[in-house]
């Protein structure tokens, strides 16, 4: 249930509205947006049924949230949620790119990528440390060495760090060195590192489940959310089906959707969606049209030599017109790009 102020609601009579919700059982979220404060009440709604919500000095309307998800949901929140990441907050009007490889291969390889990708505009760098792979005999990452890389990538360039954690067993451990933990479309159901990460203030990358739907991802990033942690940016990167042309199809509406559903910033990964170099970026400028508030882009120095997903990921040119490329795109949807950065492409490598 949403309860809505009057404008000039006083702090008093803010606190009297919330006494009498939380008397009943339900636990009240306040979110004060520019022109109105919205209390979101969380419980057995039942038990408001008898309470006289709108006689309460300060109400000015109350509503039923149909949804099943409530703290994600568009109407809990005054205004679009902002989750800050190294500079920059993901849901304001920057179009917040993160970009890096698939897998972090060693310190030379991430720092090149870091330094070029950061100069291009990416304000967050990508790198797997611990990599869910489909066969077990393939890589898995360099494990906490490549959190070590990430760190100290992170201390030579500035960037802030986007890495993926995969187990309960190692939340406290990616937390100690990683900026963004990333859940990844394989976990986005694992409920109980959903909780965990939950537990942390460390915004949180949840990516879309391949074969889950759009009230799944958000009854998910709701298990973060209802744990206490409100930043979560959504990630779209394609979901499964009979298309067997691309890696997965990038259901390009849910951007939209997603929009309309939540107040959460949602970013898209054109590069696991089309699993081809070709296909990023015509699909990242259509993610940017359909309202996308970022991207997130696999960039590897030498793609032919990448451990993973090389067929996917844009060598450093490519970012590098990939990003030029963008910013029509970025300014007819209304969003910014920060311009290209000579003071980080100088830094040495
Ligand atoms: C990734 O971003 O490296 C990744 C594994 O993506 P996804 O979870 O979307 O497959
Ligand atoms: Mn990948």
């Amino acid at each position: 249930m949403i309860i809505v102020t009057r404008e000039g609601i006083t702090e008093e009579e803010l606190d009297h509205i919330r006494e009498r919700v939380e008397a009943m059982g339900l636990r009240t979220h306040v979110s004060r947006g520019e022109h109105r404060t919205v209390i979101g009440c969380v419980g057995d709604e039942g038990r408001l049924l008898h309470v006289p919500l709108t006689s309460i000095p300060g109400v000015e309307t109350v509503h039923e949230v149909m949804k099943p998800y409530k703290l994600a949901a568009r109407e809990f929140s005054a205004d679009p949620t902002r989750v800050t990441v190294g500079k920059m907050d993901f849901g304001g009007t920057e179009l917040g790119v993160i970009a890096g490889p698939c897998t972090v291969e060693g310190s030379d390889m991430l720092r090149e990528t870091a330094s070029r990708v950061g100069a291009a505009g990416a304000r967050a760098l990508r790198g797997g440390a611990f990599k869910p792979r489909t066969s077990p005999y393939s890589f898995r990452g360099l494990g906490e060495e490549g959190l070590r890389i990430l760190a100290q990538v992170r201390e030579d360039t500035g960037m802030p760090v986007v890495t993926e954690v995969m187990d309960t067993r190692q939340v406290e451990l990616v937390a100690s060195y990683a900026d963004v933990l990333q859940v990844g479309a394989r976990n986005m159901q694992n409920f109980a590192l959903l909780s965990e990460v939950g537990r942390l203030r460390r915004p949180v990358l949840l990516k879309r489940g391949m074969s889950s739907t759009v009230k799944d991802f958000l009854l998910a990033a709701e298990y973060v959310m209802s744990q206490g942690n409100p930043n979560v940016i959504l990630c779209v990167r394609g979901i499964r089906t009979f298309e067997t042309a691309t890696r997965n199809t990038f259901d390009l509406d849910a951007i939209p959707v997603l929009k309309q559903e939540t107040h959460l910033p949602v970013i898209a990964d054109p590069s696991h969606a089309a699993g081809r170099r070709p296909l990023v970026a015509p699909l990242a400028y259509a993610a940017v049209a359909a309202g996308a508030d970022g991207l997130m882009i696999e960039v590897h120095p030498d793609p032919e030599c990448a451990t993973s997903d090389g067929e996917q990921s844009l060598d450093l040119n490519e970012f590098d017109a990939l990003m030029a490329a963008l910013r029509p795109f970025a300014s007819a949807a209304g969003r910014t790009l920060p311009a290209p950065s000579e003071a980080v492409a100088s830094m040495s490598v």
